[in-house]
């Protein structure tokens, strides 16, 4: 049994077998074979590293013609492995003595290997992990072929363990099957993340070098609670695992009586609860937990999961199906949020140096105006479905402001032509997700009809962290005096200028933090729905003096540390059973 501690970023818990997949999502089950196999499977790995060495002495010999160098040395390093008759004869003795197949004793002794190998030293032997890494992957190229197994066609429950998950393929996740997630990578608002709590998926991330020792079929608790995974647990540890997860959903069970509350606090002050989702089909789980609206839909996500740009057709259907979830309710759609860690199927590979700071978001919506014409001209003919607004994403001057709305009213214009009705007095709005964004609001909030602060990204710009990026999740924090301070100056300009202001990042989402955005004055906060009971009830547990007195106290501290444990305390005493 071994334990490892991550950072918890969706809870839950989950016991099941573990599906390990790679950045090329070979999937590599331990799956048994009957004793009469062993012939079978051994002669398979014999072919495997035969087919394996012709493949990688054709690539050198075109390399050797074309004067490659370097890449020539590689290819005889992996040849060298290849004809390295001890490491064939550990793979095809695993199968003799455990009766497993040719594909998961490559990667368990390959795995094993690299493992080794990384631990060294001496910087020539660890950086042969990645060489073994690589031979493991075209081994297994060899063995799976065209029988490549995909993890969209699951039958069986799992734990998906990966070294990073992006959003794109978390999105895809089913989750009738896929009941955790692990990953080495991560941070607590990396939209893999995000995605993976609106799913209700528990997951744990930044769990460092976990992909090295654990193995397919493997038994994986996952407990998205404490940050904890345990790989093989004995006896003892499961049961106590599934007491913890009948008490977890015991408790959600009790917040689900919440639904149809109101959240208000016990002095009476009116919060308004609204949903962020990903996708149309989430709409109806904001509605069955008590949500009064949509606060933020990330329409990114269209373009995410298809193989072609979405037609101006497929983003109304969209809208379309949102909205029929919320007559007279107020939806927020954010136009897509493209660059960065999520990208169009076209711009997978041409990445940039520098992602976060580069063509993201709005920024590359005014520059692809034909993507962005498309996506406001269905918005704006699903305006008359109900009560639609348009969020602008990672504004950071008036500048682009007012060259989105010159887009809109073109587009309006265009629909005019069309004679295609819409609301001509759609809100619109920005998010405040970036420090310049928060030291202008002033003047920005003359341009707008709302604000929605996007905590993640204002944190992780602030405080110049990597919002997914595991070897500095501790340097990042909301709690920052310096992330509290700007929100604390939207809040106030937003109200002089007597403009709505609603929080939107994972921040309004976590227990913790509630008492302090009431007390800096926000009334409206949009959070993943499976978290909306637990909010709910923090909020019916206190009055806005609380609030009041607790962002007082919290605006007097110096240091991420002392807020953050004010904070926790103040939380555990409003909600002990949820801690
Ligand atoms: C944010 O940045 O806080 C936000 C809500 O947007 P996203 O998480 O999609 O970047
Ligand atoms: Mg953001």
């Amino acid at each position: 049994m071994e334990i490892k501690k991550g950072i918890a970023v969706s809870p839950g818990i989950s016991i099941a077998k573990s599906l390990i997949i790679d950045s090329e999502d070979y999937r590599i089950p331990r799956r048994p074979i009957e004793p009469s196999q062993r012939i079978i499977e051994t002669q398979r790995i014999k072919n495997a590293f035969a087919a394996a060495s012709r493949e990688l002495t054709k690539l050198a010999d075109a390399q050797d013609k074309s004067g490659g160098g370097k890449i020539e040395d590689i290819f005889a390093v992996h040849l060298r492995f290849l004809r390295d008759k001890s490491l064939k004869k550990r793979i095809t003795d695993l199968v003799q003595s455990e009766l497993v197949t040719a594909e998961y004793a490559v990667s368990k002794v390959l795995r094993d290997v690299a493992a080794h190998f990384s631990k060294v030293k001496d910087a020539y032997i660890s950086e042969r992990a990645d060489d073994i890494n690589d031979i493991e992957k075209r081994l297994l190229r060899q063995l799976l072929g065209g029988k490549r197994e995909n993890i969209d066609n699951l039958t069986e429950e799992v734990v998906v363990v990966a070294r990073e998950l992006s959003p794109t393929k978390t999105a895809g996740f089913d989750k009738r099957y896929v009941k955790g997630i692990a990953s080495d990578a991560g941070g607590r608002t990396s939209h893999a993340a995000i995605v993976a709590r609106s799913l209700g998926i528990p997951a744990v991330v930044a769990l460092e070098d976990f992909t090295e020792y654990v193995r397919g079929g493997d038994t994986i608790i996952v407990d998205g609670n404490r940050g904890i995974v345990i790989v093989n647990p004995d006896r003892d540890t499961v049961a106590q695992y599934e007491k913890y997860s009948r008490e977890f959903l015991a408790l959600e069970h009790k917040f689900d009586a919440l639904r149809d509350l109101p959240a208000v606090t016990r002095d009476g002050t009116k919060i308004t609860l609204l949903g962020n989702i990903e996708f149309p089909d989430e709409a109806e789980s904001v509605l069955e937990k008590g949500g009064q609206g949509i606060g933020l839909y990330r329409t990114e996500f269209l373009y995410l999961n298809s193989q072609t740009e979405p037609t101006e057709g497929e983003h109304y259907e969209a809208y379309a199906e949102t909205m029929s979830f919320f007559k007279g309710k107020s939806v927020v759609i954010r136009t897509m949020d493209l660059g960065a860690d999520k990208f169009t199927q076209s711009r997978r590979f041409s990445r940039e140096p520098n992602p976060f700071l580069g063509l993201r978001s709005i920024r590359f919506c005014l520059q692809n105006l034909s993507l962005f014409k498309t996506q406001l001209h269905a918005i704006l003919r699903a305006s008359v479905l109900g009560r639609l607004k348009i969020m602008f994403p990672l504004i950071t001057s008036i500048h682009e402001i007012k060259q989105a709305r010159l887009i809109l009213r073109d587009v309006m214009e265009d629909l005019d032509d069309e004679k295609i009705p819409y609301n001509r007095q759609i809100e619109v709005g920005i998010m405040i997700e970036t420090p310049s964004a928060a030291l202008t609001a002033y003047h920005l909030a003359k341009e707008v009809d709302f604000f929605s602060i996007g905590t993640n990204d204002l944190t992780q710009y602030t405080l110049a962290v990597d919002r997914g990026n595991e070897l500095v999740s501790t340097l990042y924090s909301s709690s920052d005096p310096a992330v509290l301070r700007l929100i604390r100056t939207v809040l106030q300009d937003a109200h002089k200028a007597r403009i709505e202001t609603s929080v939107c990042g994972e921040m309004a989402s976590e227990p913790e933090y509630i008492m302090l955005l009431l007390g800096m004055g926000v009334r409206t906060v949009s959070i993943a729905p499976p978290m909306m009971p637990e909010i709910k009830q923090v909020i019916r547990s206190v009055t806005i003096e609380d609030c009041n007195s607790v962002a007082r106290r919290v605006l007097e501290l110096n240091s991420e540390r002392q807020i953050s444990a004010y904070l926790r305390t103040a939380a555990r005493r409003i909600l002990p059973e949820a801690f």
